[in-house]
């Protein structure tokens, strides 16, 4: 039943459910799943009489009068109601939904949820929420749930939808072992998928919250649990550290590496030494510094005569490892391996490439060390894919994961507990902090003045936009107009190019090739660029529609910038005027610090949002924990630590943990 397809509930035809589609609504189970991101209070009902300017309330009458008319300016349909309880009468004001007064009829019972507003009138409620009286609503004179919405689809159709499937909840049986439940005073499942969509009162709702909380957070802890319980039992190639030719390569570099950098290289060679699979995540802010720790590693494996694989998430990310690690290690040095490109150097140890390389099931001799760049989650099963023909079974690759995505610490240890973790806390020597301004629209002009300047110096610009091409969200800029417009308006002197997902992986790379190479000044891309894309000559990052980016992926940008001695600037536009906005963009351009972004968003946007696109999977299990509730988070780590000692005995338990691994394995 909770797979049914959306379709068969009432009033879904194949547009809505279309657009259902884009929130990932497709069954039943997902619509119950999809929790409200807001509650408002309208449960209190007001008598009229009694209602005062800008209360937030119910009220309860008869419609006596429905009317529609044009506006005196012709441009909008005005639906006008009074409602009269036993106390008074009040005006409602409805604009260009004239559809209405078909709707509700004088004589009806209705409820309206909404703001008081007053005028030189009076009092009156504008485009409020309205239901007819009955004992179970569903918009108003309730707590009522807000959804985030996609276009097309409003607060009322989807609580309406909401409204028919959440009584099924109690047919869903309860994953969690009885003895839990009771043992942390837990609410049912059921009542629990209930209650956060329509909770009885506020302390049903923080129920829910906590019961579903648990839930997410108890999923996470069983499968770090669990993955090191299976890495008990594994091994894999020890690996000598050559002290003597990483010293010397480390010497020869045309950097010192950081403090930080050397203690990290120190943890992982440390690591690599032992038999026990290294499980460690190599955490470090933007530009500082990560892929050469990748090549000592992998150098260093080489040396030893084991072989190592670097992965990245996209072909330009590949090509940009293949390249620098060429460099630094030496020509001829390095295989690429990726899905539109292969140059593979015969009995070469080295091998850079991008998840295409465990689709292809290519072996690899003696594969001693997988290293993943800016993704977190590689299960066993995969560095197990990954692993040469040598047939044992038993041994796997080291595994290091790198990621600029700089997490909480509370988060780190819910989110990663199975991991060891190295820390980059600093940035090379000599980096300049980057300027960031958020820029007025008044001073556009000035901004490509200043740009126009920095590129007659040498220097390289991005231009990052919300969208690939014009869409109906109005106002919000696309790299297909913007490019258009620098091009031919603004710098039509210069060399402007532009990037985005849609073009062909060739051209993607030749773009970038061409940018780094400094055949164009100007690169206009979507957040495609986001991650790791290293570009030391390029010195400015305009971001347009800067509000539709969470903070950690407008650092992520700014990181693009910033990565040598030069001066480095991070221009923010933003049209939103919304002082919830503007206060956000501020942080960013008050702190450069990567983890107290992280952590800051954690509060404003929940987990999801700390990691732009990439990663949204595995943290989007995080829908509902705040994973700033110590007391939670450790009772659900007792919890997954009491049920992994004897999980066959729970085979609902095992059913939704492999569901869940299957999702963030599918990242
Ligand atoms: P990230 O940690 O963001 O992946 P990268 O590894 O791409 O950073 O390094 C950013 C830039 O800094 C590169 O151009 C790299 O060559 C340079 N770099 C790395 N370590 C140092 C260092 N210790 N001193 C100076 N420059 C460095
Ligand atoms: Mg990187």
């Amino acid at each position: 039943m909770f797979k049914q397809s959306l379709s068969n509930l009432n009033r879904v035809g194949q547009t809505l459910a279309g657009r259902l589609k884009k929130l990932n609504l497709v069954t039943t189970l997902d619509l119950i799943y999809y929790f409200p991101f807001r509650y408002e209070d309208f449960s209190q009902i007001t008598p009229i009489k009694d209602l005062q300017p800008d209360q937030q309330t119910t009220i309860s009458g008869k419609l006596e009068i429905i009317n529609n008319r044009r506006s005196w300016r012709r441009k909008m349909m005005i639906t006008e109601a009074v409602i009269r309880d036993q106390t008074e009468a009040i005006k409602i004001i409805w604009f260009n939904q004239p559809y209405i007064a078909k709707i509700i009829k004088p004589g009806d019972n209705i409820f309206i949820s909404g703001k008081v507003s007053a005028d030189e009138t009076g009092f009156c409620f504008k485009n409020p929420i309205y239901e007819k009286t009955k004992t179970e609503t569903t918009h108003t004179a309730r707590i009522i749930p807000l959804y985030p919405l996609t276009e097309g689809i409003t607060q009322k159709q989807i609580r309406f939808l909401m409204s028919q499937v959440t009584h099924q909840a109690n047919q869903l049986g309860d994953w969690l072992p009885e003895k839990i439940i009771t043992n942390y005073k837990l609410i049912a499942l059921s009542e629990a998928l209930e209650q956060i969509h329509f909770p009885k009162n506020w302390q049903m709702l923080r129920a829910a919250q906590r019961r579903l909380g648990f839930d997410e957070i108890i999923t996470v802890q069983l499968h770090n649990l669990q993955i090191k319980k299976e890495l008990k039992n594994k091994k894999s190639y020890p690996i000598k550290f050559s002290q003597k030719q990483i010293k010397s390569f480390v010497a020869n570099l045309p950097f010192t590496l950081t403090a930080a950098q050397k203690k990290s290289a120190w943890q992982i060679i440390k690591d690599l030494e032992k038999s026990k699979p290294m499980n460690r995540l190599l955490m470090g802010d933007v530009g500082s510094g990560k892929t050469v720790i990748a090549a000592i590693a992998m150098l260093n494996a080489a040396i030893a005569g084991y072989s190592s694989l670097l992965m990245a998430p996209t072909e330009i990310l590949a090509q940009q490892h293949f390249q620098t690690i060429e460099k630094i290690i030496g020509e001829k040095s390095v295989s690429l391996i990726t899905r539109t490109k292969k140059k593979i150097i015969k009995n070469q140890k080295i091998i850079v490439g991008t998840q295409a390389l465990i689709q292809k099931n290519i072996k690899f001799d003696k594969l001693a060390l997988v290293i993943v760049d800016e993704q977190h989650r590689f299960g066993v099963s995969q560095r197990k894919l990954l692993h040469d023909k040598s047939n044992d079974s038993d041994i796997i690759p080291h595994l290091l994961s790198m990621t600029a995505t700089p997490i909480p610490r509370t988060l780190a240890l819910t989110v990663y507990g199975d991991l060891d973790i190295s820390l980059l806390n600093e940035l090379p020597k000599g980096r300049k902090k980057i300027t960031t301004k958020l820029v007025s629209e008044d001073k556009r002009g000035k901004a490509y003045e200043f740009i126009r300047q920095k590129i007659k110096q040498g220097e390289q610009a991005f231009v990052i936009c919300p969208l690939i091409s014009e869409s109906d969200k109005l106002g919000i800029k696309s790299v297909e107009q913007e490019y258009e417009k620098i091009k031919t308006q603004i710098f039509p002197d210069l060399r402007v190019a532009k990037l985005h997902g849609k073009l062909k992986e060739k051209n993607k790379d030749e773009v970038m090739q061409d940018f780094k190479n400094k055949k164009y000044d100007i690169l206009i891309s979507t957040s495609i660029i986001e991650v790791g894309v290293d570009i030391p000559n390029a010195t400015i990052m305009m971001i347009e529609g800067a509000d539709c980016f969470g903070l950690a992926q407008l650092h992520q940008f700014r990181g693009r910038v910033g990565r040598s001695t030069k001066q480095s600037y991070c221009l923010l536009f933003s049209d939103s005027g919304a002082i919830k906005t503007r206060k956000r963009l501020e942080t960013l351009v008050n702190c450069q610090d990567g983890f107290k972004l992280a952590e800051a968003d954690l509060k404003l946007r929940g987990p999801g949002a700390i990691y732009g696109t990439q990663q949204s999977g595995f943290l989007s299990t995080f829908k509902i924990a705040t994973l700033t509730d110590q007391i939670l988070i450790s009772e659900a780590k007792e919890a997954a630590i009491k049920i992994i000692e004897n999980i066959s005995q729970y085979p609902l338990v095992e059913k939704k943990l492999k569901k869940f691994q299957d999702i963030i394995h599918m990242e």
